[in-house]
């Protein structure tokens, strides 16, 4: 049996204190001293942990918010003096699309390698938009996926990115089809270029280390190559540069070395994918393709070329369509280009990688369920590392994290923490839906409800198609 794919992982604390979502409002003047006080019995031993940070302050701005909301303490005082508090701060974090709850979550995720359990059931709404009008079919568990999430049986996240013939011819020698070159990654995310506005130079190097211990790999833009250093080098396998529109390509002794390059698209793209491969044959080219107001239908042309291996959709951070009004979501608009080139019959010689809005674990999934083969992150990561997408650093202020001055110990680890418990969930999620291969994932929209179908589907016919959102 072939080794296991695995990521070693370790807890690395928070350099600082976290900004909780609950936190108890105690008033103590009417305390009647009870010798079993409700706050000895918290199951999460948050009143002593208060104690202790209370005694470790350092800044008298910072609050004890690690209560998890359970009630139990609030409803149990004999004399009402507890309340439960919703912290500020925390409401505040994020965009709108990365919520404060998602922020706290790949928080403790890149903490602890722990798949998050929120415990006493779902207390979120059951649908909304963009990834949560989507549920995976989670009741197709059998035996031997079962025991893929426990280890006992293997449930393989591999994904092959390069272009597949579309059929296999032999003769008497056996296999006469040309296999075209493939590059095989263990888990299907890969590191993506951050937006220019939230880029860190420090980071690079512990990203391409990340992408190393992970088995992945690293978009990095060739303009930045230098400050690589000699990471660059040693790391090559684990590299993808980008190529800009009018960057010249970069030099053959580092074309021949590479396994991915990626290219902007544009006019010439099939004349550069030429001068590539006349230089490195076996180099698999992607080129980049941003989700604009003609990114689907670009997209549908550039599969149709015999060239084209692969093709990478990018939306902005936030999952939505570039520059438009009324922008789609990023699984709307790779569900349309997958079933598109379903119906061309070329799907299955085209690789699909989209990015942009997949922010937890269960998007990557859902996401390959909408079509794409594998899917890029960016800005996870870096909340991984306790960003708070305050956008001081969009707008030229410094950081209030200090993500400037981080160590290699602390970046690599949690950012490896989080791709590892990544993994595990997509494991779960597959083993849930009795899928044993990422690549059998892609586009198996047979596992998954869509609210807009069950909507359409119920209500149709009573009250006709919805015209709006
Ligand atoms: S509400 Fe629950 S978790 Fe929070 S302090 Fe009280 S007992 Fe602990
Ligand atoms: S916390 Fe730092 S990295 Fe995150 S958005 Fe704010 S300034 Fe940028």
């Amino acid at each position: 049996m072939p080794k296991k794919y695995h990521i070693e992982t370790k807890r690395i604390p928070p350099r600082l204190p976290k900004t909780g979502k609950f936190g108890i409002v105690d008033w103590r003047e009417d305390c009647a001293r009870c010798h079993n006080c409700v706050k000895k019995a918290c199951v999460f031993d948050r009143y002593r942990q208060e104690m202790q940070f209370i005694r470790d302050l350092e800044e008298f701005s910072s609050m004890f918010f690690e209560c998890m909301g359970c009630f139990s303490c609030v409803q149990k005082c004999t004399k009402g003096l507890l309340a439960l508090t919703v912290n500020p701060e925390y409401e505040r974090m994020g965009n709108g699309y990365y919520t404060p709850d998602i922020i706290l979550t790949t928080w403790n995720q890149a903490e602890t390698a722990g798949i998050p359990v929120s415990g006493a059931g779902y207390r979120g709404r059951f649908t909304g938009a963009g990834f949560d009008s989507m549920w995976t079919d989670m009741s197709e568990i059998v035996r031997p996926t079962r025991d893929g999430i426990h280890g006992r049986e293997y449930i393989s996240t591999a994904v092959d990115i390069g272009r597949k013939p579309g059929v296999l011819s032999f003769d008497d020698n056996g296999l006469a089809t040309v296999l075209p070159p493939l590059v095989d990654v263990p888990v299907p995310v890969l590191i993506d270029m951050f937006p220019a506005e939230y880029r860190f130079p420090n980071l690079l190097p512990m990203l391409l280390t990340v992408a190393r211990r992970t088995g992945t790999m690293m978009i990095v833009d060739w303009e930045e190559h230098e400050l690589l250093g000699t990471y660059r080098t040693k790391y090559l396998s684990n590299i993808i540069f980008y190529v800009g529109k009018d960057a010249p390509l970069p030099p053959p002794e580092v074309l021949a070395k590479s396994r991915l390059i990626e290219i902007a698209d544009g006019g010439d793209v099939e004349e550069r994918i030429g001068r590539i491969k006349a230089v490195n044959p076996n180099l698999v080219v992607a080129v980049r393709v941003e989700l604009d107001s003609r990114g689907e239908e670009r997209s549908m042309e550039l599969a149709l070329s015999p060239v084209v291996e692969v093709i990478h959709i990018v939306s902005d951070i936030n999952g939505n369509q570039i520059g438009v009004e009324t922008p789609k979501f990023i699984k709307d608009m790779t569900r349309h280009i997958h079933t598109s080139l379903v119906k061309e019959g070329v799907r299955d010689e085209i690789t699909i990688i989209a990015g942009g809005g997949i922010a937890l674990a269960e998007h990557m999934a859902k996401e390959i369920i909408c079509g794409a083969d594998a899917v890029t992150i960016n800005m996870p990561l870096l909340i991984g590392l306790e960003c708070r997408l305050c956008s001081s650093c969009r707008d030229g202020f410094d950081c209030p994290v200090g993500i400037e001055s981080i160590t290699d110990e602390y970046g690599v680890g949690r950012m490896t923490n989080l791709i590892a418990v990544w993994h595990d969930q997509l494991i779960e999620v597959m083993g849930a839906m009795g899928m044993r291969e990422a690549r059998r994932l892609r586009g198996e929209t047979g596992r998954a409800l869509f609210f807009e179908d069950i909507e359409e589907e119920t209500f149709g016919r009573l009250f006709g198609k919805r015209i709006s959102a």
